[in-house]
């Protein structure tokens, strides 16, 4: 199967505050993006005021790292797709999860697995996904590594991990000075053999199958996830499985009861670092987001006009919340 070796989709699930934002921030700035978010809005804003008045320039629920392997390959979006911790939103995990093809399990090195943590990984189990295990936060002194990492075993054990989800890579890191190493460092360290997130890069390039398709298939990209804009009205997330979306098409829009309309992709957005910017078109494996389809549902399908093939609709067990 053809595969885009230049894409990685993934979720970096983990309990509140065990560093999430801090390694998605280090990423961004060794990808040489910007250094933290609230600057990133900023800038963008303040350097595209056009932008600014249509509305384009939301904060966007996937970040898109660009990263330069230092063997001199080819550059790869990394899509990082945020997912909540908590019980309380649902269907919200599973479908950031149906975005992506592997997930990193973040867990602080003292605090060990906590219910989040145990939320999130039995759902990312259940849909099969392989797992990177990241131990930040080595630096702490109340650090306990080995403890830490023989308890996450414990909970994929606990959880029902296939033998393959249970050998999942270790990268021990210190977000918050954008170091990672696949070698344990001491207890209360950071990881002395790198300067740099390099291991976790080459790890996560390894680990997360690129997305491969079927270049014969007619177009069908999922509808996962709505946001809503002030200018733009409701947006959808999508992810093309097959074929090519382009900005000005017809497409086939197959709603939740089967039924089928042509619809146009009046705007097409997609991310670069953490802000969503117009683009032409979205390819296999790209996450895009759409805009002027003002009933579009999570679940539903766009598809090519001449052989509208629905994907399996995503289970939705939270009410659908009205947005304009
Ligand atoms: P999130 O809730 O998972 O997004 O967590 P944050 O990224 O906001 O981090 C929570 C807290 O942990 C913040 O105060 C960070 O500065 C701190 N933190 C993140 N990474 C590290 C690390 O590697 N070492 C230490 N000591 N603190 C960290």
């Amino acid at each position: 199967m053809p595969t885009r070796h230049d894409i990685r989709n993934v979720a970096i699930v983990a309990h509140v505050d065990h560093g999430k934002t801090t390694l998605v921030d280090a990423m961004l700035k060794q990808a040489g993006a910007f250094a933290a978010h609230q600057q990133v809005d900023d800038r963008v804003m303040d350097s595209n005021d056009l932008e600014r008045e249509k509305g384009i320039t939301i904060l966007a629920k996937n970040t898109a790292v660009k990263y330069h392997p230092a063997d001199g390959g080819d550059p790869v979006t990394i899509n990082i797709i945020d997912t909540p911790g908590h019980a309380d939103f649902g269907g919200e995990v599973e479908r950031g999860l149906s975005m992506v093809d592997a997930v990193v399990l973040l867990v602080d090195a003292s605090e060990g697995p906590l219910p989040q943590t145990r939320f999130v990984l039995r759902k990312a189990l259940q849909a099969k996904l392989p797992v990177i295990l990241c131990i930040n936060k080595t630096d702490r002194p109340d650090a306990r590594i080995d403890e830490v990492v023989n308890e996450t075993y414990d909970l994929f054990l606990d959880l029902d991990a296939t033998e393959e989800q249970i050998e999942f890579p270790i990268v021990y890191a210190c977000a918050r000075d954008g170091i990672a190493s696949l070698n344990k460092p001491e207890d209360g360290t950071v990881p002395a053999d790198s300067d740099n997130l390099q291991p976790f890069f080459s790890t996560l390039l390894d680990t997360v199958p690129a997305p491969e398709y079927d270049a014969s298939a007619p177009l069908q990209a999922h509808v996962t996830n709505l946001d809503a804009d002030n200018f733009l009205g409701r947006i959808a997330l999508l992810r093309v499985e097959q074929g090519e979306l382009k900005k000005g098409q017809t497409v086939a829009w197959i709603k939740r009861d089967g039924s089928i309309s042509n619809v146009r992709i009046t705007e097409l957005l997609m991310t670069e670092a953490l802000t969503r910017k117009p683009a032409e078109v979205a390819g296999p494996g790209d996450i895009c987001a759409v805009a002027g389809i003002p009933d579009i549902m999570i679940g539903e399908t766009l598809a090519d006009p001449e052989n509208p093939i629905a994907l399996p609709l995503i289970t939705v067990d939270e009410p659908a919340i009205s947005m304009t």
